[in-house]
């Protein structure tokens, strides 16, 4: 039997080791010995980055190491024909059994709701708990928001103020960065500027800070360093087994596990996405024009990469680290197949290509964090409902943020989602 710390509603697993306490990386020594490769301009810039504060969420791991390790995950979904291995069964229904089977002679925790996966999730977990349920949040990692700020519009995070979790002060302290008017724009094509659109830079840390304490003080529970290991839907309750060892069960379970869920993956039975969004950036000072932002910019045409064709896309955003610190992405979208770029490629492209798309040098720029992510989307996105343990009991039901064809929808499908469940 585990024994839990306990402090202030948050449940922390002992041998948990978060991300969030890395040291600074070694700043690698001059390869250029025989047989030993030269480090990319990327590997230097980002090893010359101080890393701290990397948390689990998407777009919240900063190292070059880190990097790699998606860009071994998204040369495996390329070199994958059109199925990959079959994914673990995370989820397996028992129809007519009562979940009294699985739970005679276990300690079991009960809830009205389990969140698995608190980025988002412990939004909806808040507007839950709210409503007088009893609920859980199981995160594999701390809960705590990336350092690299949300760029939203007002007008979503103001539903989350309808909704009745947020005031509209907490919205106000995190907020980092607030920029008008913002540009939309295709090489030759002319510009159309607008204004209120993905014009706030929020702080992730801030938010979820904030919503932490309101979950807790709704009686919510966070199960902080635990990770889901599978879940059995009954008749009455789904009984979900955490890898550590404990036993919750449930009326209902939330997947907020984002784009590499658990439950996705065996929903997809490893089917290769039908495409993915690849995007690369940087947070950096030394922007002297920086009162405006690009909701979508592309400055080039279409580029031959192999037997593919990309075409890069820009966002630039005010960041609130500092007057003359910008935010900028670089993203394209691509069917997987061999050959296409890895992300660190991308990321060489973007010294290239940022500095003359912002009017700047690279080298007169301070680079404070480089940031990259793959969201995979796939067709077909109403086939979930298909899956026999939602016709069965409709007890799990998952937010399907990686089926969004766009990351910066990740916020708004939230509020759609918190909608649903609050009407
Ligand atoms: C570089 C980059 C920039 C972005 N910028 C923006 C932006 O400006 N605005 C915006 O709206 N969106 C942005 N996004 C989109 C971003 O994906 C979402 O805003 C948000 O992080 C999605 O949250 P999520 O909770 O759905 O998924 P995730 O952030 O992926 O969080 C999933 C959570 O589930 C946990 N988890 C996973 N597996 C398990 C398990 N087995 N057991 C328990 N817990 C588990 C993870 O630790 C994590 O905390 C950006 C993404 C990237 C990569």
């Amino acid at each position: 039997m585990f024994q839990l710390g306990h402090c202030n509603g948050v449940f922390q697993y002992p041998k948990l080791s978060p991300l969030v306490h890395l040291r600074r990386e070694r700043t690698p020594t001059k390869m250029s010995l025989q047989g030993q490769s030269v480090p990319s301009r990327t590997q230097r810039i980002m090893e010359s980055i101080a890393v701290s504060g990397e948390v689990g969420g998407a777009g919240g791991a900063y190292s070059y190491n880190a990097l790699k390790r998606l860009d071994k995950i998204w040369s495996s979904i390329c070199s994958t024909q059109t199925v990959s291995q079959e994914p673990p069964q995370v989820v397996s229904s028992f129809p007519h059994v009562s979940s009294h089977s699985d739970l005679t002679g276990k300690k079991v925790d009960r809830f009205d709701v389990i969140v698995c996966g608190g980025t988002l999730g412990i939004f909806i977990a808040t507007t839950l708990s709210a409503k007088g349920l009893r609920v859980g949040i199981v995160e594999r990692n701390i809960l705590k928001g990336r350092e690299q700020e949300w760029n939203i519009s007002k007008k979503e995070l103001l539903e989350l103020v309808e909704v009745g979790i947020l005031t509209e002060d907490d919205i106000e302290q995190a907020t980092a960065a607030t920029f008008n008017p913002n540009r939309c724009g295709f090489e030759d094509k002319g510009e159309i500027w607008v204004e209120d659109i993905l014009n706030l830079g929020v702080s992730p840390v801030k938010l979820i800070e904030v919503m932490k304490k309101r979950f807790i003080s709704l009686g919510g529970v966070i199960l902080e360093g635990y990770s889901v290991s599978n879940i059995c839907v009954y008749e009455d309750a789904a009984v979900l087994q955490l890898v550590e060892g404990n036993t919750l069960s449930s009326r209902l379970i939330i997947d907020a596990m984002g784009n590499f869920s658990p439950v996705v993956k065996q929903i997809r039975r490893g089917r290769k996405p039908d495409g993915v969004c690849l995007v690369v950036g940087s947070c950096a000072r030394g922007f002297k024009e920086n009162s405006t932002s690009d909701v979508i910019y592309s400055s080039s045409s279409v580029k031959k990469i192999g037997d593919s064709e990309l075409q890069y896309f820009w966002e630039a955003f005010p960041a609130g680290s500092g007057p003359i610190d910008r935010t900028i992405y670089m993203f394209t979208y691509v069917n997987p197949q061999p050959g296409l770029p890895k992300l660190e490629d991308l990321l060489e492209d973007y010294w290239d290509l940022m500095p003359k798309y912002q009017g700047v040098s690279l080298e007169n720029l301070e680079i404070l964090r480089v940031v990259y992510g793959i969201f995979p989307t796939y067709r077909d996105r109403h086939a979930i409902h298909e899956l026999k343990f939602y016709a069965l009991l409709e007890l799990i039901l998952s937010i399907i943020v990686q089926f969004m064809e766009q990351y910066f929808y990740a916020f708004h499908e939230l509020v759609f989602k918190s909608n649903i469940l609050n009407s």
